[in-house]
């Protein structure tokens, strides 16, 4: 099994990158910021106390993302593997992962983080807000808020992977297909 996190800060591109390695990879996608919404439209108690923190564009506290992330890992016995977007977001949440992994005789194999300078990504959410349906999107002292929490409590997961020599970083600029060529070369090192 392949687990691969896809880093990097909002509006990097993530979720973009993570649906074309999903059709070339078999893996299947997890973004917790996506599970979130879902948990929101459904009306939730999960979702209504998600909404609260990420309303404000701060992180939503490790005990409900990884309540959520373990029942949604346990419900998919039998993928290839993972791809993790928007997770982990903190060094707990990385321990945790590890954790679960360990459990199960896996590890991750990965970690890719796309390099994109504040301004363009900025730019590239208000965009998304346009017509994203995404009020976290739309206001740009919340993308602000978004890009501090990257800075403050999620940049230095890089460095927990980088420890393990897991830790890899591209350059986020470019074409869809062009990011999209870096990561699969990256990818087809290890597998
Ligand atoms: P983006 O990468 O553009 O910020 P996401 O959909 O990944 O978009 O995240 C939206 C919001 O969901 C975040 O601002 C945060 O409040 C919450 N969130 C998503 N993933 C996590 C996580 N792993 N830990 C804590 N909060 C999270």
């Amino acid at each position: 099994m392949l687990h691969i996190i896809l880093f990097g800060p909002p509006g990097s591109g993530k979720g973009t990158q993570a649906e074309k390695l999903v059709a070339k990879y078999e893996l299947f996608h997890i973004s917790t910021g996506d599970l979130f919404r879902s948990e929101i439209s459904n009306k939730t108690l999960l979702g209504i106390k998600a909404k609260e923190f990420m309303d404000q564009g701060i992180l939503v506290p490790d005990e409900i993302t990884l309540g959520m992330l373990k029942n949604k890992v346990e419900s998919l016995p039998h993928v290839q593997g993972f791809i993790y977007d928007g997770f982990p977001r903190t060094i707990p949440q990385a321990e945790a992962l590890d954790e679960m992994l360990k459990e199960k005789n896996q590890h991750i194999n990965a970690l890719i983080a796309l390099h994109v300078e504040d301004d363009e990504i900025v730019r590239r959410i208000l965009k998304r807000g346009q017509n994203s349906n995404r009020s976290d999107d739309e206001d740009e002292s919340i993308i602000r808020k978004r890009m501090d929490e990257y800075r403050l409590k999620t940049s230095s997961v890089y460095n927990y992977y980088e420890l393990k020599g897991k830790s890899n970083s591209i350059q986020g600029i470019g074409s869809i297909d062009e990011i999209n060529d870096r990561i699969n070369s990256l990818i087809d090192k290890i597998i």
